[in-house]
């Protein structure tokens, strides 16, 4: 099985993930921009998938998940009924599970059907993403069939930014432009390896095997110091999951290739992790409201 923590990187000293920082940035500076009024709470910041609103407390966000889908840039847009229902699901499951192990997350709790709870933290502007097996675009980029193994799982960065595609970039384009120091940067690697190896595992207990996925991480601050959180959400919008029998197709990329039964797929993630909402999918259409 894929997925070992080896990563094609020139070894590094262990760095510890909590460091002292001098200040905090200014709010400016921060992920969420353009406060819009809204009738209940402010929106913070509207993407592709999800919305952010102000939480409850300060340091904290409102993170509701979105039915509707894009892919390739946007270019191709979509509703998948009930995706965000159990993205807010199995994102909620994947976080606590990560969090029993150690692993830091923004994730504070589960709100209702389509929202949670989650710490505020600067994002930093860098797509994460872990390959154990070839597909999507690294087939596309290196002529490597999908479906082959990986001698060691990668790690790639794809710079965030809309306008320009999110195009791949190098940790030397990521540090020289101050996207990320080395030191985050050790710990983004150290944090994603610990990552991969945890939900390989995970997913393979429930016949799930884990091709490649997409992290973001952020910068939260505790008073002056600072450490690195894995952040956004891990859900089928962002990993590709396959039938570990069948490799049949169980992510969005049924969505981006036209392969249908969309909904089906995610519901099939979200019922092998045993984390399908008590209601089934009866509740998924109408807008949840937060209590
Ligand atoms: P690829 O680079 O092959 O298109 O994507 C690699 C992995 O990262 C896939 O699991 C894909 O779902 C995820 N990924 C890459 N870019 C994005 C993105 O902009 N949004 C989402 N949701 N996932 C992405």
């Amino acid at each position: 099985m894929a997925g070992g923590s080896g990563a094609c990187y020139t070894p590094r000293v262990a760095a510890p993930v909590r460091r002292r920082r001098a200040r905090r940035p200014a709010r400016g500076r921060r992920l969420v921009v353009k406060g819009t009024v809204m009738a209940r709470r402010r929106q913070l910041y509207e993407g592709k998938a999800k919305i952010l609103f102000e939480g409850p407390e300060p340091g904290t966000l409102v993170q509701y998940f979105k039915d509707d889908a894009t892919a390739f840039n946007a270019q191709k847009k979509g509703v998948i009924t009930g995706k965000g229902v159990l993205n807010n699901r199995i994102s909620e499951y994947l976080m606590v599970r990560l969090g029993e192990i150690g692993i830091p997350t923004h994730f504070v709790r589960r709100l209702n059907m389509r929202e949670q709870l989650i710490r505020e933290v600067e994002i930093i502007p860098l797509e994460v993403v872990v390959r154990n097996i070839a597909a999507g675009s690294l087939s596309q980029r290196l002529g490597i069939p999908e479906g082959t193994r990986l001698p060691r799982s990668i790690i790639e960065y794809n710079y965030k930014n809309d306008a320009l595609g999110d195009p791949l970039v190098s940790e030397e384009h990521v540090t020289c432009f101050g996207w990320a120091n080395t030191q985050d940067l050790d710990d983004v690697v150290a944090l994603t390896l610990r990552i991969n190896d945890f939900l390989t595992g995970l997913f393979l207990g429930v016949g799930i095997t884990l091709v490649d996925f997409k992290l973001e991480f952020g910068r939260l601050w505790e008073n002056e110091e600072m450490r690195i959180v894995l952040a956004d959400e891990i859900s089928p919008d962002n990993c590709r999951l396959w039938d570990s029998k069948t490799n049949e197709k169980m992510d969005k990329d049924r969505f981006r290739r036209d392969l249908g039964k969309v909904e089906e797929a995610y519901q099939e993630v979200a019922k092998r992790l045993g984390i399908l909402p008590e209601a089934g999918t009866r509740d998924m259409k109408g807008p949840e409201i937060m209590q």
